[in-house]
């Protein structure tokens, strides 16, 4: 497999922050990047050489872009496995389609989780109403019931509890292909972000610890205050997946941790993750720079880390709090340049740094 040297073009599906994050730290190491994504003046066509407005099932633009590019990533998983195929015939995509097959679906997932000998919440797939009685009885009287595909931020999916619950969600999301998973009365949850070498080489980010807030992310902190037992296994599995998956180029793996001090896997994202954004000040490598060397064949930098880290997201109209943020000397602002600030849009971050060994309360 060939690597891409600096000055050649990184191909980049899709236009968000991810992206945008992801052709800032290319241009450092001398790669220009080349957004296609659906959306003119996407929030990583504005930073990124060159950009293609075009549909994902636009095979004349599909083709002008893979003869433009020297490899193919992606920054959301919901790209079709049918882009990625019709590009990977003529391109490098990494990570590949079979990557993103399996990852863009949660049965998929899981059931690739479960055989590579990690731990999930139980669950049960829904394809008809035929199949909600069995998933009920295996899954337990509570549970959450997500749609297998197009799932994120919380969007696709309903707490329930009881067969009566089970129904009314499953009307409430379309009567889509579904899965019912039981309830995890989870102490904490944990990201763990790895990245994988064209050679196969494995580079892990210390365990992280996720916040929501209405199901989005609200801030990640750096590192999970967990017990170093379980911050080694949730490395081990993370590692362990990215592994198997054949991954080249970056997995985050989010994990529940149990009240027992368990960990069980809850969702794969073959990409940069918001859970990662601390990276940029906090590490030698940041995310978006491993990326950048993991699709390129070039050696993965160090994960370690100089400093401890919280990473705040900026949703919806907390962005109007720029000027304060941006007062205060010690936080780092990270601004996405989206125009319109709608409710749950993820529109900027703000990190703030601590020495290792201290955090603050909270
Ligand atoms: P997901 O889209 O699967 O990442 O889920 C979004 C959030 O919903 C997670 O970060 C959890 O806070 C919560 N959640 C998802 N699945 C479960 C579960 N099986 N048990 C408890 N909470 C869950």
């Amino acid at each position: 497999m060939q690597s891409v040297p600096p000055g050649s073009t990184i191909g980049i599906l899709g236009g968000g922050q991810l992206g945008r994050m992801t052709a800032l730290a290319a241009a450092e190491l001398g790669y220009r990047c080349h957004i296609y994504c659906p959306d003119a003046g996407s929030p990583a066509a504005q930073v990124a050489a060159e950009a293609t407005v075009a549909a994902y099932d636009d095979t004349a633009a599909l083709a002008r872009f893979a003869a433009a590019v020297d490899v193919v990533t992606f920054e959301f998983e919901n790209v079709p496995a049918a882009t990625v195929a019709t590009l990977a015939a003529s391109v490098p995509v990494r990570p590949g389609v079979a990557v993103l097959r399996i990852t863009q679906d949660r049965l998929s997932e899981k059931d690739f989780v479960r055989a590579a000998g990690a731990g999930t919440a139980p669950y049960a797939a829904i394809s008809s109403a035929a199949d909600i009685a069995a998933a009920f009885e295996k899954v337990g009287p509570r549970g959450v019931l997500k749609t297998r595909r197009f799932g994120y931020d919380g969007k696709g999916q309903r707490m329930v509890g009881g067969m009566a619950e089970i129904v009314a969600a499953w009307r409430e999301l379309g009567e889509a292909a579904c899965i019912l998973e039981g309830f995890v009365d989870f102490a904490g949850e944990i990201s763990v972000l790895v990245a994988r070498g064209l050679d196969g080489t494995i580079a892990a980010y210390i365990p992280v610890e996720n916040r929501h807030r209405h199901h989005i992310l609200d801030r990640t902190i750096a590192p999970a205050r967990i017990a170093p037992a379980i911050a080694l296994e949730a490395d081990r599995v993370a590692r362990h997946i990215a592994e198997r998956l054949g991954v080249i180029g970056l997995l985050a793996v989010e994990m529940f941790v149990t009240r027992d001090g368990g960990v069980l896997v809850n969702e794969l994202a073959p990409r940069v993750h918001n859970s990662g954004h601390w990276t940029i000040e906090a590490c030698t490598t940041s995310q978006f720079e491993q990326l950048v060397r993991a699709v390129c064949g070039l050696p993965l930098g160090s994960p370690e880390r100089h400093s401890n880290a919280v990473m705040r997201n900026l949703i919806g109209d907390d962005v109007k709090r720029w000027p304060a943020l941006l007062a205060d000397p010690a936080n780092k602002l990270h601004l996405y340049g989206k125009a319109e600030a709608r409710p749950g849009r993820k529109m900027g971050h703000v990190t703030r740094l601590y020495p290792l060994g201290t955090l603050p309360e909270g």
